[in-house]
Formats: C-alpha cells, sequence, structure tokens
C-alpha cells in the first residue's frame, strides 16, 4: 500500500492540477488533500479527516456522496455495454432514457437535448449551434455574443471568453472578438447604493440595450447567462431581472443562452432557474446536477425555434458536422438516469429550497450584525457571505489580503468546506440538496467561529 508522503510527492511531482498555483504546488506549498471516501454530506481523505462538503465539489454532488443507487447504476451499464457511440442515429437505451427523462423536465418550449460531457463543452456547442442558426437563416453578420461581467461559463477559447472574470483571460489573449461583456446585475458592488431594486434591475436594462444599440442588433446573436451569478460571487438577480431582459433580447431578436450548469435539476429549489424566474430560454446549458458528478455529462437543451432552423439546414446541407466521441456516452447516460430517479424520490428539489431558504435566515441572524460581513445573500441551496474591510463604510478589503481565503482556511480547521469564490472576498456555500437543519446548522456556527476568529 502507498503511503500518504509516496502519493503527496508524487502529487506534486507529476500531477499538473486545474486552477491552480503550478509554481507554488510544484515547490512543495499550497494546500494538497487527496481524498478518498465520502458518504451523504461528508468527504473524508487518507489522513482520515472528515469534512462537511459545504459545496458539493464543484457545486455538482446535488444527492451528495456514495450513493449505492448510482454506483450500481453505473457498474451495471459498464458491465452491459460500456461504450457505443451517438453518431448518426445510434444510441444506446441509456441515453435514449436520459433524453426523453431531461425533456420532460425542461421547460415547455424545449424541443431536443444533446448530450456533451461538462459544462464548457455544452456552451462551445451552443455558439456553435448559434452561429449556424443565423447562417441558415441569411444572416451572417448577426454572431456577436453578449455575456456579462462575473458570468462564468467555462474556461475553453470561447467559453473563456464568454467568462467574465479577468483570472480566466489574464495571459490567454482573451476574450476573443466575438465577445462583448455587460454589467453584471450586482447591486451590492455598485459605487453607490442609491437605487431601489426595481431601479437596478431597469438600469441593467437600460446598460443592455444601449450596448446593443451601439454594437448594432444585427450583429448581436446571443445573450447568455447563468439565472443566479455563480462563481462570480453567488448572486441573485434583482425583482424583474430575467424577464425584463428577455422583453428585450426579444425586442432584437436575439437568442437568450440560459446557463444552468449549477441551477439545472433543483439547486434553486426548481427543476430550472429559467422556470424559476419565469423565462423562456432558446438554449440551456446544464451539466452537473444532470449526474450530481457521479460521471461527466452535460445537456445543451435546445429551444423548438432554433430546432426548426437546424433542421432546415441539415436538409440543405447534409449531417450537422459536430459532435465529441463521448456525446450522450452510455456510461454517463446511466449515472443521469439514477440520479434523476433519487432527486425525485428524495424530494431533493423541496429540499433546495426549504433547507436552503434555512440555510441563508440562519446565516443572516448569525452573521449579519458583524462588522466585516456586507450581505448574506443566496437562493435556494446557494449562499454567499461577503466580507467587507469596514460595513458601514462599505470599504472592501485589498485582494492581496486574501481575507476570504483565510477565513475558508479557518473553516476546514473546523470541519466545514466552504469556497473562497474567486473575485472579492465572498464566502461561498453550495452543499449536496440532502442537506438537512442539523448540517445547515453546523456551518453557519463554523463560518460564524472563522469569521470572528479571523476578521
Ligand atoms: N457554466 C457554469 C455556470 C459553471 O458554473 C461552470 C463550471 O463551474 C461551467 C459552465 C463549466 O463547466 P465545466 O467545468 O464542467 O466545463
Amino acid at each position: 500500500m502507498l503511503t500518504n508522503d509516496q502519493l503527496a510527492k508524487w502529487d506534486r511531482e507529476n500531477f499538473f492540477h486545474p486552477s491552480t498555483n503550478l509554481g507554488q504546488f510544484a515547490r512543495g506549498e499550497g494546500p494538497q488533500r487527496i481524498v478518498t471516501g465520502g458518504s451523504g454530506v461528508h468527504i473524508t481523505d487518507r489522513d482520515g479527516t472528515q469534512l462537511l462538503d459545504g459545496f458539493a465539489g464543484l457545486y455538482c454532488v446535488n444527492v451528495g456522496y456514495g450513493r449505492t443507487e448510482i454506483s450500481e447504476a453505473i457498474a451495471k451499464q459498464a458491465h452491459e455495454l460500456a461504450y457505443y457511440h451517438a453518431y448518426a442515429g445510434h444510441g444506446s437505451e441509456a441515453s435514449i432514457t436520459l433524453s426523453k427523462m431531461v425533456m420532460d423536465r425542461a421547460p415547455k418550449n424545449m424541443a431536443r437535448v444533446y448530450f456533451g460531457l461538462g459544462g464548457s463543452d455544452a456552451n462551445e456547442t451552443n455558439i456553435k449551434l448559434i452561429w449556424y442558426y443565423n447562417n441558415i437563416l441569411g444572416r451572417p453578420e448577426k454572431k456577436k455574443i453578449i455575456s456579462r461581467w462575473r458570468g462564468y461559463h467555462g474556461s475553453g477559447l470561447m467559453t473563456g471568453s464568454l467568462t467574465g472574470l479577468e483570472l480566466f483571460h489574464k495571459k490567454f489573449d482573451l476574450p476573443l472578438a466575438q465577445v462583448i461583456h455587460t454589467e453584471a446585475p450586482y447591486y451590492f458592488r455598485r459605487p453607490d447604493l442609491t437605487m431601489s431594486e426595481a431601479q437596478f434591475t431597469a438600469h441593467c436594462v437600460a446598460e443592455l440595450e444601449a450596448l446593443i444599440e451601439r454594437e448594432g442588433p444585427d450583429t448581436i446573436a446571443a445573450f447568455i447567462g447563468e439565472p443566479v451569478l455563480g462563481t462570480g460571487g453567488i448572486v441573485p438577480p434583482p425583482e424583474g431581472y430575467w424577464p425584463a431582459i428577455q422583453e428585450v433580447l426579444d425586442k432584437h431578436d436575439i437568442l437568450l443562452v440560459v446557463d444552468e450548469v449549477v441551477t439545472g435539476f433543483g439547486r434553486l429549489g426548481s427543476m430550472f432557474g429559467s422556470d424559476h424566474y419565469g423565462v423562456k430560454p432558446d438554449l440551456i446549458t446544464s451539466a452537473k446536477g444532470l449526474t450530481s458528478a457521479y460521471a461527466p455529462l452535460s445537456a445543451s437543451i435546445v429551444g423548438q425555434r432554433m430546432w426548426d432552423v437546424l433542421c432546415r439546414g441539415t436538409d440543405e446541407y447534409g449531417v450537422l458536422g459536430h459532435g465529441w466521441t463521448y456525446s450522450a456516452h452510455p456510461i454517463g447516460a446511466a449515472a443521469g438516469i439514477a440520479n434523476l430517479e433519487l432527486i425525485d424520490k428524495l424530494g431533493l428539489v423541496e429540499n433546495a429550497a426549504k433547507t436552503g431558504a434555512y440555510l441563508v435566515s440562519t446565516m443572516r441572524e448569525a452573521l449579519g450584525d458583524h462588522p466585516n460581513v456586507g450581505e448574506v445573500r443566496g437562493e435556494g441551496m446557494l449562499c454567499a457571505v461577503e466580507l467587507v474591510a469596514e460595513r458601514d463604510g462599505r470599504r472592501f478589503f485589498d485582494a492581496s489580503e486574501g481575507k476570504g481565503a483565510k477565513v475558508v482556511a479557518a473553516m476546514l480547521e473546523r470541519g466545514v468546506i466552504a469556497r473562497a469564490m474567486p473575485q472579492g472576498d465572498i464566502l461561498g456555500f453550495a452543499p449536496p440538496l440532502c442537506l438537512t437543519t442539523e448540517e445547515a446548522d453546523k456551518i453557519v456556527s463554523v463560518t460564524r467561529d472563522a469569521v470572528t476568529a479571523i476578521l
């Protein structure tokens, strides 16, 4: 059996970790954790430390760890048919069944689902479909995509460009030219707080409309956004934001892509954020919650008006030249079926609404008055605590102080995982949807202790 020291050494010497300070890690600095097991909302590492995972991995293990219903479905599928492709009309029983289950849960105006592997490739698919759509409609100039500052849509070439966070652009020659960014609906970070929620919505909508006019509506193909800004800070939209945005897009014949990689399949306490906020997307991007990350799988769900044009395109030009070897992988599909069944059986969408609201309200009670907590916010099973140097003057900490990361480290010592969001000192929480009120209490008390110890 390998010793912990041996594995840690191999890790530092061989493994290129994503989103990591590479030099530091290679020199033996910075965090390192080798995780061996998980059960419910807890993970265990090789040292035997048990941690309550308040971020469900990367907001993805929605049903919690160690669900044998899913692991057994994966094993069965691997024995029977580990792989067959989905090109040219081929498929597996699992992938076809999952397509039906996804469409049964999707908003009513959606027509088909395309399976990929993760959120980034699903967004790449979506952008290609949008460009194809406008080419078939004979408007090759209508190609730009609007996304929001602080949005997160992946870290590929196009998806990294859509992402509106500096970390993902720096030194990569991103964003690409077809991408333009508009203001994030993030009231707390405005220089002044003089607007009402409704006025702030009107302001964001006016900013979007001004951008569309400036660029020319005939050059803009689509708008992409997460129902609740996720990696950009876990920020629910102001009242009325989504329907008002949709109205502007409809006026200018601009498609709406709702990126539900985090929110899809229950996290907001509704099956989809699009239904939660009352919008009709042309495309939905989903991944994480589709299989609760038991196997990699994404879904691009295509709305009816796009689907009709895609069919016209292939009637005219032949096969749609887009596909991955692992599109609709049977093992991912088997995981997806078992996962969606479990979500229904355990009532996890309802629990996300109920226990999520409890988490946000107890966090607010415990920390709302702390002089270094500017705001506690959330929606469904998503919660954020925004740290500030001074609450009253709303002065933020200097990024170099790394206060958010320090609080998160202090929480780890106390047995709870939170995420220091990449921009700003924001503690992020996105626990598995099976969280109980006792587990929520533990997250809150550890957060309060850590904030008090560090600030
Ligand atoms: N879109 C959103 C909203 C996400 O949060 C993420 C990942 O966190 C992605 C897309 C990219 O997904 P992936 O990391 O699976 O490529």
